[in-house]
């Protein structure tokens, strides 16, 4: 009965989806087991396999009207926004978990897995992209994070708000993605699973710098500031910057600034152009990471990574 002590990953996705024997009033549902783990330890190895998968899927049956994912909760928003960016197809991926256990009073998994089906085949939610639905809200991927530890309204999607209700009579969507996603995102995923290195730094009154010359020395492709304010870094923090700037080219990361408060755009600056670094636009520092690690794949020319910060 606890409601904070269990083991993630005991149930099995058959197991989900035959515990709750509603879910026939609304759809036929195959299910894969295609990861197995904490989302703690999700990988991009895991999202390029399940990412690959979703969209051999949609290339190969046309009947099936969408894709529910259950996920943990802990990074599910990650998992969301990597698939928003590399399903190339308009029929909706719907991301679901739980606040609550399985085994706990007034679990909340079966009604969202419920309604994460009927959105899922909604016809509604075609060329919404991915979705994130919990607690009879839909968000879209890019804007919803997890806002609360335990709470199960958790999934916000900031002053943006979310897109839309899951109701027992219908799912109704209010508003509509409009940054590029799926059909129109321009990234491929290959077989690999593997990305160029993206780290995030995180800023705070007085920090030490040891950590942004270790990611450099190692030879990241890319290091996202979780800037305080406006996504500002501290003269200290400038500075190692302007270290990296000095190096050679081939061993300089591209620097991006999005901001810790959680609402609100990142923009262009004089005193953080000169650094070369890339504003964020309103992405969490998790996300604008994605984001870099799938610009590399395509290019280290920093106009059009600035352009894709601008576009996603
Ligand atoms: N089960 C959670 C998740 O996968 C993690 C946890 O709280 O243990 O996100």
């Amino acid at each position: 009965m606890s409601l904070s002590d269990y083991k993630g990953g005991s149930l099995l996705g058959e197991d989900l989806v035959n515990s709750v024997p509603e879910i026939k009033q609304y759809a036929n549902v195959n299910v894969e087991q295609v990861v197995n783990v904490g989302s703690q330890d999700i990988s991009p190895a895991h999202w390029t396999k399940l990412a690959n998968r979703i969209n051999a899927i949609f290339a190969h049956e046309p009947k099936v009207a969408g894709v529910v994912v259950t996920h943990g909760t802990a990074t599910l928003e990650e998992t969301a926004y990597f698939l928003n960016l590399t399903v190339k197809h308009d029929r909706p991926v719907v991301l679901v978990g739980a606040q609550r256990p399985a085994t706990a009073i007034s679990a909340d998994g079966p009604l969202n897995l419920v309604n994460a089906i009927r959105t899922a085949g909604s016809p509604a939610a075609r060329g919404m992209g991915t979705l994130v639905v919990m607690n009879d809200e839909i968000n879209c991927a890019r804007d919803v994070t997890k806002s609360n530890t335990y709470r199960v309204e958790t999934f916000r999607s900031g002053e943006l708000g979310f897109l839309g209700y899951v109701d027992p009579d219908q799912v109704s969507f209010y508003r509509t993605p409009t940054k590029r996603h799926t059909v129109r995102s321009e990234f491929d995923i290959d077989a690999s699973g593997t990305f160029p290195q993206v780290e995030i730094v995180y800023s705070y009154v007085q920090p030490d710098v040891a950590m942004i010359r270790m990611l450099h020395e190692k030879g990241v492709k890319g290091i996202v500031f979780a800037g305080s304010g406006a996504g500002i870094i501290s003269q200290v923090e400038k500075d190692a910057v302007k270290e990296i700037l000095s190096s050679p080219p081939e061993s300089r990361p591209i620097i991006v600034r999005s901001n810790r408060t959680g609402n609100g755009r990142v923009i262009a600056r004089k005193d953080f152009d000169v650094l070369e670094m890339i504003p964020a636009d309103n992405l969490s520092p998790q996300k604008a990471r994605i984001l870099l690690m799938l610009a590399l794949t395509k290019t280290t020319d920093p106009a059009d990574i600035k352009r894709m910060f601008a576009e996603y």
